[in-house]
């Protein structure tokens, strides 16, 4: 067990209490780093996956508006004014 980190208001989701989970590294049978989170309160304890508590990328509706800055997509259209053009002027 490394780097043993206690998480700042994390609930164990088997005994309820407040900041008795941390986190900590471990390795597995490769070698490979295993980031397991565990809690100081029961015998709770399961390997722990940063990237699936961080906040999922953006969902993949868009309403029909380019942000600034932003590429469209490719089956999208930029964003322009239309000047409607009187065909009696041509
Ligand atoms: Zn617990």
């Amino acid at each position: 067990m490394r780097n043993k980190r206690f998480i700042a208001g994390a609930t164990c989701p088997q005994c309820k209490l407040l900041d008795k989970i941390f986190v900590y590294l471990d390795s597995d049978d490769a070698g490979q780093d295993i980031k397991w989170r565990a809690c100081a309160s029961c015998d709770f304890s399961e390997p722990f996956d940063a990237d699936a508590i961080t906040p999922p990328a953006e969902i993949l509706t868009r309403v029909n508006q380019n942000r600034v800055g932003e590429q469209p997509l490719a089956h999208e259209v930029a964003v322009e004014a239309v000047k409607l053009i009187d065909p009696k002027n041509n």
